[in-house]
């Protein structure tokens, strides 16, 4: 432990504090275990201050014009532009993410709060005139109250920035709860939104675990929750919020697809795996770690094989590096547990990625790509979630085999096919039950003007998660049915309603 790592502040009524409590949590660089500093875990009275000042903090911003909202948000924007590589360092550091992917999560949310800008057009509500004689309808969209927001690790600057920038461009306020692993990234972009000119409250951002996310769960103030992170938790977060009758989007894990058919173009799809399989040490929920190859692409498996053992990992200021350590000696234990186990399933091992070393950090969580062909259903390495630089290759001999692989899979989040045939490409984006397909793309994330949600296991809640129905999520629509009577005019006059 080096004596220079601080304990992370936390954002609460406007200012940064040091919390009282006893307990942290070490946040360290995965490629040396340098302690970088400790995320403290909020006491219930901090937690509660959060609230209390949240609280008190809507009832006036609901009230600010939404194109002052909008305007803030613009400078929010040209602010997290302008902190563009501070950020992405901040975060390479912390998650252990090169260079390269760690500047793209900074980015898709830059991509986000972009959106956020829009929000005069996004809160219209909706007229029709004459619904009755002389009666008029009218929908007002309107903010909730405090919405909390509790992220994963792995996208510690996209993923809270796909909460509270739209959250609060809608009149709400909000309680952030980071991942405890990565919380000097979330720290800064709550303290650059401070400097583009919000109201010092109307976003508070504690840390902690379990704990302090069971307070957010069950605060009466909290009318909402946002949620991304792993399913056992998802699942929790999901019952314990609308237990207590909350709003609640619950985005969780993922085991994703990638259909490869014989008539694909066999360079572009070894091109594409190498990103989407071993990408962020393949901790992404929409990496690819299942490859489904169909017909005579099964004789490509050693080939595919061959080309992922050329990526090396390497620390984020290593430009060469393919992929960087994974977050924790844990999260390394567990990969390797499962690559272990996969040995002796039955499954091939076509590359054993256990043993990598990279020179210069003896000490960093890193984790080589493994491959494995013939994998099966039934074994653990298909049932589980990975979430490492770990491809499993399963064979089908036909579309429709390969279709009712991934519509059987508990998880919905993203899917792709590698083909030269029209047909083949639509008949898999019509017969196929996953949120987000990809057609010769393989990681086919939407951007913010699209909705994103995953289909079973992937997702649980409103629907109208992020993106385009985002603003659905964080608000309320009111319907207005009004009358106005000329002077003098009966009030019982022109009510008949026209029955044809
Ligand atoms: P995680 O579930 O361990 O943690 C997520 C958040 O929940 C953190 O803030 C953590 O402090 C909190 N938490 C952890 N355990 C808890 C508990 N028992 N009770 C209450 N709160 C708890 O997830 P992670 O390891 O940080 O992130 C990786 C997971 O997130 C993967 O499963 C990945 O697929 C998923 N993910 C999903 C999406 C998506 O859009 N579907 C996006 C990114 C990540």
């Amino acid at each position: 432990m080096t004596v220079t790592a601080t304990r992370i502040p936390m954002l609460i009524d406007g200012e940064w504090i040091n919390s009282d409590s006893s307990a942290s949590i070490p946040v360290t660089n995965p490629a040396t275990q340098e302690v970088l500093a400790h995320t403290p875990c909020a006491t219930d009275d901090e937690m509660a201050r959060a609230m209390t000042s949240a609280q008190k903090a809507f009832e006036t911003w609901k009230e600010v014009p939404v194109p002052q909202r909008a305007r803030l948000m613009l400078k929010y924007q040209a602010l997290l532009k302008e902190h563009h590589d501070e950020l992405a360092t901040i975060l390479a550091e912390e998650t252990g993410k090169t260079f390269e992917d760690a500047k793209g999560d900074v980015w898709r949310g830059i991509e986000v709060v972009e959106h956020a800008c829009n929000a005069s057009s996004l809160l219209m509500g909706e007229t029709v005139e004459n619904v009755a004689r002389s009666i008029d309808c009218h929908s007002w969209i309107q903010p909730m109250g405090v919405f909390a927001g509790i992220t994963p690790f792995n996208f510690p600057a996209m993923i809270p920035l796909w909460m509270f920038p739209m959250a609060i461009v809608c009149g709400n306020t909000f309680v952030l709860k980071p991942s405890e692993q990565d919380p000097r990234t979330p720290n800064r972009l709550a303290e650059l939104f401070i400097e583009a000119g919000f109201p010092k409250d109307v976003l508070q951002v504690v840390h902690g675990a379990k704990p302090q996310v069971d307070f957010l769960l069950h605060h009466p103030d909290v009318v909402g929750i946002s949620f991304v992170g792993s399913v056992p938790v998802g699942q929790y977060v999901y019952k314990t919020a609308t237990d207590n009758l909350k709003r609640c989007q619950s985005f969780a894990g993922a085991k994703n697809h990638m259909v490869v058919m014989p008539d694909a173009d066999k360079a572009q799809v070894i091109s594409a795996l190498k990103g989407a399989a071993c990408g962020a040490a393949g901790q992404r929920c929409m990496a690819i770690s299942v490859c489904v190859l169909v017909g005579q692409a099964q004789e490509w498996a050693q080939e595919i094989a061959d080309e992922l053992a050329t990526l090396k990992p390497g620390p984020y200021t290593d430009e060469n590096a393919a992929f960087g350590p994974v977050i924790s000696a844990a999260a390394k234990d567990r990969i390797n547990g499962i690559v272990t186990t996969a040995m002796d399933s039955g499954a091939t091992c076509l590359l054993d990625g256990r043993a990598i070393q990279v020179e210069g950090y003896p000490d960093g969580n890193w984790v080589g790509t493994s491959v494995f062909s013939n994998v099966t259903t039934d074994m653990p390495l298909y049932q589980e979630e990975v979430f490492g630089p770990v491809l499993s290759m399963m064979n089908a001999d036909t579309l429709d085999e390969a279709i009712a692989l991934i519509n059987n899979n508990p998880y919905g989040n993203g899917t792709s096919i590698f083909t030269d045939s029209g047909f083949s490409a639509r008949h898999f984006q019509h017969h196929i039950k996953v949120g987000q397909v990809g057609i010769n793309v393989p990681i086919p994330v939407p951007l913010p003007f699209f909705s994103f949600t995953g289909w079973r296991g992937s997702f649980y809640g409103d629907q109208h998660a992020y993106g385009k129905q985002a603003v659905r999520f964080y608000t309320e629509t009111k319907t207005v049915t009004s009358r106005w009577f000329a002077p003098n005019e009966a009030a019982s006059a022109n009510m008949t309603i026209q029955l044809k």
